[in-house]
C-alpha cells in the first residue's frame, strides 16, 4: 500500500465479481468520497454507476446497531449466549443435521471461513449454504466435472487478448461494467476483435456485438452441443491437446453428432444460416473466450450448459493459452471466496471434496475437529425446505435477504415464520427477512470491516475499513467466533484478528497440499498483522508471498495438461441436449429475470441512493410488441405479471429488444420499494440437478392490463 493512509483507504467494492479497487477518503467533516484505484489490476482505476455510489449508501439509516432478542435491546452476552444455548440444545436434542446456517457472498473470506469451520468440523452437518447457490453453483459444478477442481481457467486479460469473444447469459454492460469497458477499450485498440452475444434479448451488450443471437430460453445445450458436433464434421479440432490432456471425448462428440443443424436450429430458435456464422467464427477464431453468466448458471440445465462450452474450448485446445477460455464471472463479490473456504453444503475448506474420506481426514486433522461432517448438506432450495418440513430447527442467516431473493419466496418466508429459531446477523434492522428474527445481532457493513474477497479471476484482494464501527456492531467473523466459544470451541475459535483467520485459511490450503488441489495460498500462512495490512491484490496459486510472478497462470493449470482429475486429464461430459416446456395455456409467456444497471440484489444497499434511482425509477417488464397488442398492453400501462405461484405489478416496457414469447422483469425490487414488487414470489424452487442451483430464467407466467 503505498497510498497515503492519513488520506485514502485502499479497500474493494462490494458489489459484483469484477472485484474492482477502491480508495476511499473521509474527510474532516466526516464526508465520504470514493474513486476507483489505478493500481488496482481488475480495474486501473475505472468504477461504474454502483461503485462510485458507493458513499451515498453508507449512512445509518435503517441501521441495525444493536443485539435484540424478540425485538427488546440487549447486551452481546445475552444474546450471544442464548444463540450459542439454543443451538447446542437443538443439536443434542434432534442431532447435528436439525440446524443449519444460511450465509451469503457478502460475506468476506474470513465470516465465510469461520462459519464453515463451526458447521462442518464442530457441529459435525453440512448444512451452511449460500446464496451464491443462486449465483454460480452450476459454474462450480461444471468445473469439477471437466476439470477436477473448481477453477476459472482464464483472467481479465485474457478478455483482451482474445479475437472472439462469446459472451453467453451475460449482460455485461448493465452486470460486470468494468469488464466490459475493458473489453471495449480493447476492441477500439484491435477493432479486428469480434463479439457474439448470446441472449435471448438484446440488451445493453448488443451495442458492442458484431452478431447477436436471440436464443431460445435453454437453448444453450444444443447450441453448444451442436457447435462440438460441427468442430468435429468440419476438421476444427485440435487433436494433439484432446489426445494429450483429455479424456471421454470420443463420447462426447457421439452423443452431439446425434443432433444436426436443423435439430439445432429447431432447439435454439435461431436460423440455420445464423447458426453456421456463428459455428464458422468460432472454428476459424484460434483465440476465443467465451465468457458466461446467470443466463448459463440459474438453469434446470445450467451444469450441462457449462459443460457444453467448456467441452467446446477443450475439443479446440483452447483453454489456458493466453486470450482463450471459458470463464464465468461470478455475481457477487466474493463468491469466490466462499469457495475457496467451502462455505456451500457439498465443498469442503480449501477446495477439498467432503464425499472423499481422505479430504475429510485431512480436514479434520487441520481443524483438531471432533465432528467432521460426513455427507454434503441441504444445498439452499433444499435447506428451506428443510425449515417448512421442521427438519431444520434452529437456522442462522447471515447478510442475506432470502424472504425476497429465494425462489418460491412466499414458501421460503412462511418457512422461516414457523421456524423455533431464527438467528440473523445483518446490518439492518429491517427487511422482510430481518423482521421474522427471534435474536438480531448487528453486523459491520462495507467501510466498517476488514478481510478479503476473491473476484471472478481469482484474484485476492483486501478489504479495509475507513468508519468506526456504530453502535454495537461487530464484524461477521467476530459474531461466529464467539457463538462457536460459548458453545465449547474455545480453543478452535480463539481468532482476535481476520488476519489470524486468513493465515489459517492459507495454511489449511497448503496443508499436505504437493500439486495435488490447485487452490494454494499456503505462502501466506505465517502473515502477520502488518503484512495482512499491507496485502496487495494477488491471484492464487502463489509460488510465494507477493506472488512473484507475471506467469499467466492458466498456463500453469491447463495448457500443460495439469488438471485435477485422477488421471490429470480434462473430462469431456457427453450431453444430449433436451427441450423442455414449462408454459402452459394459462401461462403462455416465459419469464426471465435479472439484474439492472444501477440496483443492486434487493436494494437493501442501492436502494439508500437517489442517484442510482434515477437511472430505473420503478419495476418494469419488458414485452414484446407482438405480445403487449395481443395482450392489449400498452406502453407505460400497469400491468400484473403473474405465475402459477404469484403475482407482481409492474409498468410495461414495449420493446422490440425482447423476444417474443418472452418477458423479462428485474428482480431488485420489493414490498419495501413497490406496490407489489417481490418478484421471487413468482419463481419456482426448480433446481439444476448435479449444481442444485434455481432456474431463476425460465418461469411460465402471464401478463395482464391492470
Ligand atoms: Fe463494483 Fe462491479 Fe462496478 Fe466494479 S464493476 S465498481 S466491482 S459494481
Amino acid at each position: 500500500m503505498e497510498i497515503d493512509a492519513a488520506r485514502e483507504v485502499r479497500t474493494t467494492c462490494p458489489y459484483c465479481g469484477v472485484g474492482c479497487g477502491v480508495l476511499a477518503k473521509v474527510a474532516a467533516d466526516g464526508q465520504v468520497s470514493v474513486r476507483g484505484d489505478p493500481d488496482h489490476p481488475a480495474n486501473f482505476g475505472r468504477l461504474c454507476s454502483k461503485g462510485s455510489a458507493l458513499a451515498e449508501t453508507i449512512g445509518l439509516d435503517g441501521r441495525l446497531l444493536h443485539p435484540e432478542i424478540h425485538g427488546r435491546r440487549t447486551g452481546w452476552n445475552e444474546a450471544l449466549d442464548i444463540v450459542a444455548s439454543t443451538f447446542s440444545q437443538t443439536i443434542a436434542e434432534h442431532g447435528s443435521d436439525a440446524v443449519a446456517f444460511y450465509v451469503s457472498g457478502q460475506l468476506l473470506t474470513e465470516d465465510y471461513y469461520l462459519a464453515n469451520k463451526l458447521m462442518k468440523g464442530f457441529v459435525g452437518s453440512a448444512n451452511i449454504d449460500t446464496n451464491s447457490r443462486l449465483c454460480m453453483a452450476s459454474s462450480v459444478a461444471g468445473h469439477r466435472r471437466a476439470f477436477g477442481s473448481d477453477t476459472v481457467p482464464g483472467t481479465y486479460e485474457d478478455l483482451e487478448r482474445a479475437d472472439l469473444i462469446v459472451l453467453v447469459g451475460s449482460n455485461l454492460a448493465w452486470c460486470h461494467p468494468v469488464l466490459y469497458q475493458r473489453i471495449a477499450a480493447a476492441r477500439e485498440k484491435r477493432p479486428e476483435m469480434k463479439i457474439v452475444l448470446v441472449d435471448p434479448r438484446r440488451t445493453m451488450t448488443s451495442d458492442i456485438a458484431d452478431m447477436h443471437l436471440a436464443i431460445a430460453p435453454d437453448g444453450d445445450v444444443a447450441l453448444f452441443t451442436g457447435l462440438l458436433a460441427w468442430l468435429g464434421q468440419h476438421n476444427a479440432l485440435d487433436r494433439a491437446y484432446i489426445t494429450a490432456h483429455t479424456s471421454g471425448f470420443g463420447q462426447a462428440l457421439f452423443a452431439a453428432s446425434a443432433l444436426d443443424l436443423t435439430s439445432v436450429a429447431t432447439a435454439t430458435g435461431l436460423s440455420e444460416d445464423e447458426l453456421v456464422r456463428f459455428y464458422s467464427l468460432f472454428a476459424a477464431t484460434a483465440k476465443t473466450v467465451t465468457i458466461y453468466s446467470q443466463g448459463v448458471n440459474q438453469s434446470s440445465s445450467g451444469t450441462d450448459k457449462v459443460n457444453a462450452i467448456i467441452n467446446c474450448h477443450l475439443a479446440t485446445g483452447r483453454i489456458g493459452k493466453p486470450g482463450t477460455g471459458p470463464f464465468s464471472v461470478t455475481g457477487q463479490p466474493n463468491a469466490m471466496g466462499g469457495r475457496e473456504v467451502g462455505g456451500m453444503a457439498n465443498l469442503l475448506a480449501a477446495h477439498m471434496e467432503i464425499e472423499n474420506p481422505e479430504h475429510r481426514d485431512r480436514v479434520r486433522r487441520f481443524w483438531n475437529a471432533p465432528d467432521i461432517a460426513q455427507k454434503p448438506g441441504l444445498k439452499a432450495v433444499e435447506m428451506f425446505q428443510g425449515v417448512a418440513d421442521g427438519r431444520i430447527k434452529a437456522l442462522w442467516i447471515m447478510a442475506t435477504n432470502p424472504v425476497d431473493s429465494m425462489p418460491d419466496a412466499d414458501a421460503v418466508e412462511a418457512a422461516i415464520k414457523a421456524c423455533p429459531f431464527v438467528v440473523i446477523s445483518d446490518v439492518l434492522a429491517s427487511t422482510d427477512t430481518v423482521r421474522h428474527a427471534h435474536v438480531r445481532l448487528p453486523a459491520a457493513a462495507w467501510g466498517e470491516k476488514d478481510g478479503s474477497v476473491t473476484n471472478s479471476e481469482r484474484r485476492i484482494s483486501r478489504q479495509r475499513s475507513f468508519l468506526a464501527a456504530p453502535g454495537e456492531v461487530r464484524p461477521d467473523w467476530w459474531i461466529i467466533a464467539e457463538v462457536a466459544r460459548r458453545m465449547g470451541f474455545a480453543e478452535a475459535f480463539a481468532h482476535e484478528t481476520p488476519a489470524q483467520i486468513f493465515g489459517e485459511h492459507a495454511a489449511l490450503s497448503g496443508f499436505e497440499n504437493d500439486g495435488e488441489r490447485d487452490f494454494d495460498i499456503g505462502a501466506y500462512a505465517k502473515i502477520d498483522a502488518e503484512g495482512y495490512e499491507r496485502l496487495a491484490p494477488f491471484q492464487w496459486p502463489v509460488p510465494s508471498p507477493g506472488g512473484g510472478t507475471t506467469e499467466h497462470l492458466p498456463t500453469r493449470f491447463f495448457a500443460n495438461g495439469h488438471f485435477y482429475t485422477a488421471d490429470r486429464k480434462a473430462r469431456f461430459i457427453a450431453i444430449r441436449a433436451t427441450t423442455e416446456t414449462r408454459t402452459t395455456a394459462d401461462f403462455p409467456l416465459i419469464l426471465n429475470t435479472g439484474r439492472i444497471r444501477d440496483h443492486w440484489h434487493t436494494m437493501t444497499r442501492t436502494g439508500k441512493s437517489p442517484r442510482l434511482s434515477q437511472h430505473i425509477a420503478e419495476p418494469f417488464v419488458e414485452i414484446h410488441p407482438v405480445d403487449a397488442q395481443h395482450h392489449g398492453i400498452g406502453d407505460a400501462d400497469i400491468v400484473r405479471v403473474s405465475s402459477p405461484r404469484g403475482d407482481v405489478l409492474v409498468r410495461a416496457l414495449i420493446t422490440p429488444r425482447q423476444r417474443q414469447g418472452c418477458v423479462f422483469a428485474p428482480m431488485h425490487w420489493t414490498d419495501q420499494f413497490a406496490a407489489k414488487g417481490r418478484l421471487d414470489a413468482l419463481t419456482a424452487p426448480l433446481i439444476d440437478p448435479v449444481s442444485g442451483q434455481p432456474a431463476l430464467k425460465h418461469v411460465a407466467a402471464r401478463i395482464e392490463k391492470f
